[in-house]
Parts: structure tokens; sequence; C-alpha cells
């Protein structure tokens, strides 16, 4: 196991880059416009804010990550707010250890911190929870963004062709993540690059 607990980006609130206390308006966005629906599973919740944003749609909504103190914030922010969503520290690379079947997954941040290994891993883990037919979005840092700060950039072919088999690729298009204030000093910009894509499960 190459992953380190993660905890330490949830030791003080603002500190993880990502970790901007909102949805990201790309997740947003596809809130908005009802896809974040039925039975919804966020892949490396971190503290829950797409979680939290699905299940105010109205899913049924379930955040992992491997991180327990995430996973703590992520549970504190739901009864804070009141919303009804579920947390359970669990690991990405074995989702079919949960039981369970889904037919939305939300991956924000995720599939990127993965090495090319982990990474085929990860697709058939996905592969294992989601229902035939069932959507997956992801976003994840693009090679389209400048320097080496942050995590390992990905191409749209690299994207691609990590879901060839077993999925349809409807669209990569390009988006950005927005950064915590003070790593927008560290990128030199308020947000990062990124593809987002929406992957049918065949
Ligand atoms: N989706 C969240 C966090 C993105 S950062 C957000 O948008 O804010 C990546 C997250 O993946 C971290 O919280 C980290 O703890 C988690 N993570 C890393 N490897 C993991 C694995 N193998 N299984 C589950 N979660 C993992």
């Amino acid at each position: 196991m190459t992953t380190p607990s993660w905890d330490w980006a949830y030791k003080e609130a603002g500190q993880a880059p990502w970790d901007i206390g909102r949805p990201q308006p790309a997740f947003a966005r596809l809130a908005d416009d009802g896809l974040l629906a039925g039975r919804v599973l966020d892949a490396g919740c971190g503290t829950g804010e797409h979680t939290l944003l699905a299940a105010s749609a109205g899913a049924d909504a379930l955040g992992i990550d491997l991180s327990p103190l995430a996973i703590e914030r992520a549970r504190e922010k739901a009864a804070a707010r009141g919303i009804k969503a579920r947390f359970e520290v669990a690991d990405a690379l074995n989702l079919a250890d949960l039981g369970l079947t889904h037919d939305t997954i939300i991956d924000s941040g995720l599939f990127h911190v993965f090495d090319n290994e982990s990474r085929a891993r990860y697709v058939r883990s996905l592969a294992s929870v989601l229902c035939p037919g069932g959507t997956c979005y992801l976003m994840c840092f693009s090679d389209r963004q400048p320097g080496t700060v942050g995590p390992r950039r990905v191409s749209e072919d690299e994207l691609r062709s990590a879901f060839g088999d077993g999925w349809t690729v409807l669209s990569v298009v390009a988006d950005a993540f927005d950064l915590v204030p003070s790593a927008a000093g560290l990128f030199g910009t308020a947000s990062a690059q990124a593809w987002r894509a929406t992957i049918e499960r065949g």
C-alpha cells in the first residue's frame, strides 16, 4: 500500500488546497442539472462537500475516504447542517468490500492521486460497484495546468484510455478546481486546470 493516511491534510481546516469548504463549482452545476441522483457514491470524499451536495439534492448519498479524520469532519458537517448523508472510512481500491451498488459515482480529485498500477485497480473497483448504465463524474488535475506544484497531471488521452475497457467516455471537458486562498499563492492562480469527464459503465 503506497497511499499515506492522508490525515495530515485534515488536521486544520483550510490546510488542504482542495478543501474549500463548499462544493467545486463543476459539481454544483451537475447538481443543478439534476445529475447527482439515485444511490450516489462520493469516492475520496474528503470532508464531504460533494456527498452533502448530492444528499441535499435528494440523493441517497454515501461518502468514503481513507482518512478517518476527513470522515469525522464530514460527519460533523452533516450533523451541523442537518443533512442526511452517510460517511465511512474505506479504500476506493476495494469498493466491492462495501457490498453496495450505486447509480452514480462522484470523483473530485481522487483519480489523479493514483500511480499507474493503482489507477487500473481503481477503475476496476469503480466498475465493481456501479450499476450497468450508471455514470461516473470525475474531475482530475489536467496536463494543461502549468508547473509541478500539486498532484500528478493527467492528459485527456490517459483519462480516456484508463476507462477504455467496459466503459463509454461520454465527454471530457476542460474545467477547473477552485483552491483555498492560501494555495492560490502557491499555484499562481485561484483555480487549477482540470479535466471533467462523464463516463458511463457499459
Ligand atoms: N473529494 C474531496 C477530496 C479530494 S483530495 C474534495 O473534493 O474535497 C483526495 C481525497 O482522496 C483525500 O481526502 C484522500 O484522503 C482520499 N484518498 C486517497 N487515497 C484514497 C483511497 N485509496 N481510498 C479512499 N480515499 C482515498
